[in-house]
């Protein structure tokens, strides 16, 4: 039964799409059979993932307003062992227009609750807000991946995201947890990296993973090739990182306590 993870952060420009394509491109590559969901209207992870977004006929936001099926969302096999359900800007009206749909916050979770046995790992990557898209993704998700980007303000907004996944744990899916936090470009030249990632593990009592993602170029130029790190350069430290992430993903699945 599939392991769903949403990524989420509300700050924008953290490295959320980057996890997303890349930690799943490195999933996909060990062999687990991964479905992307992209939630946010400016369709990066689609696009990122080679997918002509505009084309798209049925995209997570046919899905959300209920003109369509989960199964006429999923484009198989964009990658060996990679499905996605992709999404474009028209998703931006969803927030307006589910106003007043029942039970709202639940769409995405019954629709994915209809293919989790086909997959190893369903990843969601949601919009830079606390909106209902990403409320909805959290509500069809077993835990949170939060990427935590090795900056001077890398804590602020934290314990907004925290306060988000308690509520929704405690009013909507009491079952989410914190899958991880994860440090995105660092930088080893600079001394600010190191002391980022020193104050967050001093202050956030949560799970972190040991790989931490470097700022690597490679992985800024892949999104532009629509092709994964694992495809664009399999070789650079970048892939090489989420390879290591992936590993750690699938272990904690097998982990009581880390
Ligand atoms: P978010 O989805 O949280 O807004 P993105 O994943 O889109 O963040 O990343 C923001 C920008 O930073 C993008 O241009 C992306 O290519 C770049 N980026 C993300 N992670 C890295 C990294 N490890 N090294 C270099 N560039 C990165
Ligand atoms: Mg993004």
């Amino acid at each position: 039964m599939g392991r769903t993870i949403v990524i989420a952060n509300q700050k924008g420009g953290v490295g959320k799409t980057t996890t997303a394509i890349n930690l799943s491109a490195s999933l996909a590559d060990l062999g687990k059979k991964i479905l992307v969901i992209d939630t946010d209207p400016q369709g990066n992870t689609s696009s990122g993932l080679g997918v002509e977004k505009n084309e798209v006929e049925n995209t997570v936001y046919e899905l959300l307003i209920g003109e369509t099926t989960i199964e006429e969302c999923i484009q198989k096999e964009v990658f060996e062992n990679l499905d996605i359900i992709s999404s474009n800007i028209n998703l931006a009206a969803a927030e307006i227009e589910l106003t007043g749909f029942e039970e709202k916050e639940f769409i995405l979770k019954k629709a994915v609750d209809q293919v989790r046995a086909d997959y190893d790992f369903i990843i969601i990557d949601c919009p830079p807000s606390l909106n209902t898209l990403t409320i909805n993704a959290m509500c069809a998700a077993d835990t949170v991946l939060v990427p935590i980007q090795c900056e001077y303000y890398a804590l602020e907004g934290l314990s907004q995201l925290m306060n988000t996944v308690e509520l929704v744990r405690d009013r909507l899916n009491p079952n989410l947890e914190i899958e991880g936090v994860v440090f995105t470009m660092y930088d080893a030249r600079t001394n600010l990296s190191l002391q980022v990632v020193e104050n967050v593990k001093a202050n956030l009592d949560q799970k972190i993973y040991k790989t931490i993602i470097p700022r690597n170029v490679r992985l800024a130029e892949a999104p532009s090739y629509g092709m994964p790190i694992t495809k664009y350069d399999a070789r650079s430290t970048g892939a090489e990182s989420y390879r290591l992430l992936a590993e750690e993903v699938i272990n904690r699945g097998n982990e009581e306590e880390w």
